[in-house]
């Protein structure tokens, strides 16, 4: 996907301030941190909502947890706990059509979300 912002990070051309990557995953802080921490965890193909999930690479979707899991631990996150978001198109908020796990921490999460 030429025009997607997340693809661009992805392949290097656009440099984002990077947490954590692998051949397949790649996770940055966010541009506009809702918390003390925020990071986005993205698959580096282009997936456009979770939605779209390929359900035959489960492999993948363990690489993207273990990357949330990852991030927590080198943000001091894990033992105190954070939160995991995915918006799925319009009515779950979503801005950016290239699937991406947020991961919030370093203050109390209120529940339930806006
Ligand atoms: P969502 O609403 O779930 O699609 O979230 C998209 C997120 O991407 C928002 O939290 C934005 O702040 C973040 N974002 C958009 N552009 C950039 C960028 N260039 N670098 C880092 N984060 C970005
Ligand atoms: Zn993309």
């Amino acid at each position: 996907m030429t025009d997607c912002i997340f693809c661009k990070m992805a392949q290097g051309i656009i440099k984002p301030d990077v947490v954590f990557e692998t051949d397949r995953i790649l996770a940055f802080r966010d541009i506009h941190p809702q918390a003390k921490v925020h990071v986005l965890v993205i698959p580096k193909v282009h997936i456009p909502t979770l939605d779209d999930f390929p359900q035959d690479q489960p492999e993948l979707a363990a690489e993207l947890l273990g990357a949330v899991q990852e991030v927590a631990r080198r943000e001091g996150l894990a033992s105190g706990g954070y939160r995991t978001v995915i918006n799925c198109r319009s009515d779950g908020g979503q801005e950016v059509y290239h699937l991406h796990l947020h991961v919030m921490g370093g203050r109390r999460m209120a529940w339930p979300p806006g």
